[in-house]
């Protein structure tokens, strides 16, 4: 089975062989952790999560890199630092603000059936590191110090603009308009900021007594440490090529001086919202927690998995009901597999799911073509349906169709019920002792484990009468 994945670098669907036998090193650029997880990271990210696992089925060993940025990602009106905008108006400390919403962002990720990165990094977990590359981005001249402040100088970058294929008067509009008088050009980016005038996280640096990294450096700094100077993919969102993946080629081999510093770029498409782009200021903004609420897990994942990953996706209710409505005939077609199985037919069917298998596998290696392989999946569904009907099924056939309708499902997470959302470790435990308080009357010690729970855990529990209900926070 050869896999072939487009590449935004070279805008071609290329043969996948990664840099060193079967082992694959995967980036994916991580949440920034001031709001909460919505929509478009659901889509990205299960994206991601299909490709891994994909990855993994067809006997590739994957490593999967995310980074968390806490510090650094500036607005882009204003450019204040997002998490610490926050943390003003919410009069907390920063790193609270980012500790709150990256353990949001794990619940969310989690009830979705992602599978948790290998790795997660913080930026602030590696300022040493980041402080240490724009150094030698310095020393190797392609930075420059501007009264505390390093810049990266985008003219001694010549390639500049090979991912985003920008000429450089595109780079210019491209960057954000602002006043920095420090700046040689518009389109030169911050390294390393310098926040000696007030901002609530910093470190010392060898340009400034007071100051923060730069949104970009983060990434870099952090897939240099684990993976070296060269990795394999490079993933995330595709409104992230420019300026932010530009900007990491252009530090990362400054650095390095070794290229290329990803062999694959995989970006997926946008989200909307009926048609329209997701903004807050739209009032359009859809939580994960929110939709989960209304959807399934297997339901968001199979509508998210119907489209291409490099189209736009959209929400809309109406194609939501289709996805709830398929989850729903993929699980009883399992339960009437379930059921057959002692009264099996005799004829076979199984080389037809056996070309089902290899279509979807096929589907699958051309550039994870996710709706293709789906409709290979359901017509195999159908053929299972039919042939039951007809009591047409042998035992082998029933085994075989329940094996591949588990084992494809796997890949997309849209099988019911194959993962259960587990209490975050110590709650159970603390949940066991608040019945027992509750039983001997010690109704205050039970409230209190309450609040623990919420705290601690970010639990929040029913009493039913048919016993104790949980469900995480919102
Ligand atoms: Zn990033």
């Amino acid at each position: 089975m050869t896999l072939r994945l487009f590449n935004t670098m070279t805008k071609k669907k290329e043969l996948f062989k990664p840099l060193k036998g079967k082992q694959v090193k995967m980036f994916v650029c991580g949440v920034t952790v001031y709001d909460y997880t919505h929509l478009g990271h659901a889509r990205t990210y299960s994206f991601y999560d299909t490709l891994v696992r994909f990855l993994r089925y067809s006997g590739y060993k994957v490593t999967y890199l995310q980074n968390v940025t806490d510090v650094g990602h500036l607005t882009e009106d204003t450019g204040e630092d997002k998490v610490e905008k926050k943390a003003k108006t919410e009069k907390k400390h920063p790193l609270e603000i980012a500790n709150f919403y990256l353990e949001k962002h794990l619940q969310a990720t989690d009830r979705l059936n992602l599978l948790r990165p290998d790795i997660i990094a913080r930026a602030t977990d590696y300022i040493p590191e980041i402080i240490k590359q724009v150094q030698t981005i310095i020393k190797n001249e392609y930075a420059y110090v501007a009264n505390g402040s390093v810049y990266f100088d985008v003219s001694k970058f010549k390639d500049y603009g090979k991912l985003s294929k920008k000429v450089p008067d595109e780079l210019k509009a491209g960057a954000r308009v602002e006043i920095n008088l420090d700046k040689t050009d518009p389109s030169d980016f911050t390294l390393w900021i310098n926040a000696t005038r007030g901002h609530i996280l910093g470190w010392s640096s060898p340009w400034s007594e007071w100051g923060y990294p730069g949104w970009h450096i983060e990434d870099t700094a952090i897939a240099l440490k684990y993976f070296s100077s060269q990795y394999d993919i490079h993933g995330g969102a595709i409104e992230l090529a420019f300026p932010h993946h530009e900007a990491e080629i252009a530090q990362a081999e400054a650095t390095t001086k070794i290229k290329p510093y990803v062999k694959y770029w995989v970006h997926t498409g946008l989200l909307t919202i009926n048609k329209q782009k997701m903004a807050k200021s739209l009032g359009n903004f859809i939580r994960v927690i929110d939709a989960l609420d209304k959807h399934s897990p297997e339901t968001l994942r199979l509508w998210i998995a119907s489209s291409h990953y490099r189209k736009p996706l959209d929400y809309n209710e109406k194609d939501l009901e289709v996805a709830r409505r398929k989850v729903e005939k993929i699980r009883t077609t399992l339960g009437r597999i379930r059921e057959s199985h002692n009264k099996a037919g005799k004829k076979s069917s199984s080389s037809k799911i056996k070309r089902l298998r290899k279509d979807f596998l096929d589907a699958m290696s051309d550039d994870i073509n996710t709706p293709f392989a789906l409709t290979k999946y359901f017509e195999l569904i159908t053929l299972v349906n039919k042939q039951l009907d007809k009591n047409q099924f042998s035992k082998n056939d029933l085994k075989l169709a329940e094996e591949t309708i588990a084992e494809f499902g796997d890949l997309f997470q849209i099988i019911p019920l194959t993962k259960k959302i587990e209490l975050p470790k110590g709650a159970l435990g603390l949940i066991k002792k608040r019945e027992a308080a509750r039983k001997i009357g010690d109704f205050a010690r039970a409230d209190e484990m309450r609040n623990e729970l919420k705290e601690k855990y970010g639990v929040v529990i029913e009493d039913t009468k048919d016993g104790v209900k949980w469900k995480f926070a919102q």
